[in-house]
């Protein structure tokens, strides 16, 4: 039933994320991020709302900061005062479909019309064409590339808030904007709360905390613009930086290597993957801000295993399946400038990891009968020092499908990764990895975090892709957007 649902998922996601994943990464004729020193673009999606758009136009008048609406056609409709309004106090208006659906569950005439229409009512209002368009929950299908769309610009966010939902509450929402307030940031916020899966009271609370923000935007010499300034200024912003980024061919900030879009795809797949797996299957982590292992606990299923403190793991036995988290490990692989470089940076963060996984464990009662923790890795010399037993895995679709996964996954994070894969071909074959409890924390549970060890260097490349075959992301930066999206947000 688990790997039946698995299946589902992934299918899922490679169909219906791909087009969306494609204009989040590669910016495929969509905005998301300006380039900007002082200017933030503040957009609002949903309204008009009779209620609370009046009292944002206040607002924002109030700090003069000019932002962009994405209005919902059957309301716009509804005010055109509104609308008037809207564009005669100097913000943009965009389209934002004329009811709030997504554009998966439409046929590509239908989405067309919806636009269609909206646009409409906007010229009514305002005289003025619009010609930006932000699809609800900022799903795109593969029709919104064609031609039918190219009077539209695309716009997404490169910052969301939750502000839909009342209970993330006026006070975290505002440090959750402030953390975001720096220039060229495209604010997703929303003025009408009576959206499938929003809460009808919550542009109170965004309100609020819009209020302060703005406050502390001006303080810091902050202002808001509409999204048509802010494509300007990231325009004139990419000439100014084109010599600038040219003296270091192929590196991003940071001195981090930009990859390859087939390599970026690839690892947004995973993220996207990694964060539905989680959520799903409730994986758990000693450390929520900075992860080494996700970890759940499941039954044993599979054939006997002797375990090197003299027992055996049999089918039924409590375990806990080790995940590598993959963030983790693609920025290490990234940042590596060799195999023995990567080797050291996996040392220090496993041997950091490892005593926080045993203590977590002890003090968690529900954990104590865990006999062994298990995880399938690919690089498997050496993990026995770490007091890890190795296995075959079973040949069969499982091992197949695992080595496959496990490969590509080498393939990106490794320095040289597609390089090693051919020159280690014997090597590449994925082992189970098992370790007692019982001997994980006599080992670690009274151990502080230790400086790397050259003997152990081969040991943490090992452990290294320990991880559960079905765990299949590594992260991006810059994506909290898709990972909200996998929360199933109204947007
Ligand atoms: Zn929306």
């Amino acid at each position: 039933m688990e790997t039946l649902l698995l299946g589902l998922f992934y299918i899922f996601s490679l169909y219906a994320f791909i087009p969306g994943l494609i204009s989040r990464l590669f910016g495929f004729r969509v905005f998301k991020k300006g380039i900007a020193e002082n200017e933030i673009a503040l957009t609002f999606d949903d309204g008009p709302d009779p209620v609370y758009t009046p009292q944002l136009l206040e607002l924002l008048k109030r700090y003069d900061a000019k932002a962009t609406f994405f209005v919902v056609g059957s309301s716009a409709e509804k005010h055109p005062e509104l609308i008037q309004r809207i564009h005669r106090e100097g913000h943009l208006l965009g389209i934002h479909n004329y009811k709030h659906k997504t554009n998966w569950l439409m046929r590509p005439k239908t989405v067309t019309k919806h636009i269609a229409m909206t646009a409409k009512v906007i010229k009514e209002a305002t005289g003025q064409e619009a010609h930006y368009y932000r699809p609800p929950w900022g799903i795109v299908n593969l029709f919104d590339y064609t031609k039918q769309r190219h009077d539209y610009q695309l716009v997404l966010w490169s910052a969301i808030f939750r502000d839909w939902r009342v209970n993330v509450g006026a006070d975290r929402l505002t440090d959750k904007m402030l953390k975001k307030l720096r220039g060229g940031e495209v604010f997703l916020l929303h003025d009408c709360g009576t959206t499938f899966g929003a809460n009808p009271t919550a542009p109170q609370e965004m309100l609020t905390a819009l209020e302060r923000v703005l406050d502390e935007a001006e303080r810091r010499g902050i202002r808001s613009i509409t999204i048509q300034d802010m494509i300007q200024h990231t325009a004139q912003g990419k000439n100014d930086s084109l010599s600038e980024a040219s003296k270091k061919p192929g590196m991003g900030k940071g001195g981090v290597p930009v990859l390859p879009w087939y390599k970026r795809l690839i690892v947004s797949l995973w993220l996207l993957w990694e964060k539905l797996f989680h959520v799903m299957f409730h994986l758990q982590t000693t450390d929520n801000e900075d992860p080494m292992f996700h970890f759940r606990k499941i039954k044993y299923s599979g054939a006997p295993i002797e375990l090197e403190s003299g027992g055996k793991l049999v089918k039924g036995d409590p375990v806990l399946e080790l995940h590598f988290d993959n963030k983790k490990l693609f920025q290490l692989g990234s940042k590596a400038k060799s195999s023995v470089h990567l080797a050291i940076q996996l040392v220090r963060t496993t041997e950091k990891a490892l005593p926080d996984l045993a203590r977590y464990i002890q003090s968690h009662p529900e954990l104590n009968d865990v006999k062994a923790l298990y995880g399938i890795t690919m690089i498997n010399r050496g993990p026995e020092q770490f007091g890890f037993t190795i296995t075959d895995l079973p040949k069969g679709l499982f091992a197949t499908s695992t080595t496959f996964y496990l490969k590509l996954l080498m393939s990106v994070i490794h320095p040289n990764g597609r390089e090693r894969i051919k020159a280690h071909q014997e090597q590449m074959v994925p082992k189970i990895l098992v370790i007692p409890t019982e001997t994980l924390i006599k080992r670690f549970a009274g151990t502080e975090p230790s400086s790397p060890s050259a003997e152990s260097k081969s040991s943490a490349a090992s452990i290294a892709a320990v991880k559960g075959s079905k765990d299949k992301q590594v992260e991006v930066k810059d994506n909290e957007e898709t990972a909200e999206l996998n929360a199933g947000v109204p947007v």
